[in-house]
């Protein structure tokens, strides 16, 4: 398969193989840097650092604003998610280890981390 970017340089279309990291032009012998492709959005979960509501964003995203407090919560890969289930609605939530508390993003209960069973 073919895609198709421009020449940071001369502005001509250069064709190239799906998949090159970059692209060498054959007018100007410049090297366009191919951007990475958009992986499929995939939406992930975020606790909200300021209000701690549980903020859903697509997966490629830098910082996510919360609707709640608009504090801008950076995203960065979290690798121990656990999950609790919400004291009031019994919603299961997710949180990053290590959380104190979680607050539902459905009914705003703030379920207390207390026996997460982790030694
Ligand atoms: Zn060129
Ligand atoms: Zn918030
Ligand atoms: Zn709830």
């Amino acid at each position: 398969m073919q895609s198709q970017i421009v020449c940071h340089r001369c502005r001509r279309v250069l064709a190239y193989p799906s998949g090159a990291p970059s692209v060498c032009c054959a007018m100007c012998r410049a090297i366009t840097a191919v951007p990475p492709p958009a992986p499929a959005v995939e939406m992930a979960q975020l606790i909200c650092g300021g209000c701690r509501t549980l903020l859903m964003y697509t997966r490629n995203a830098d910082t996510v604003r919360c609707s709640c407090c608009s504090t801008v919560n950076l995203v960065r890969p979290v690798n121990n998610i656990a999950h609790v289930n919400c004291g009031r609605c019994r919603t299961t939530l997710m949180y990053p280890h290590g959380a104190p508390s979680v607050k539902c993003a459905i009914c705003d209960y703030i379920t207390n981390i207390t026996n997460t069973g982790v030694s």
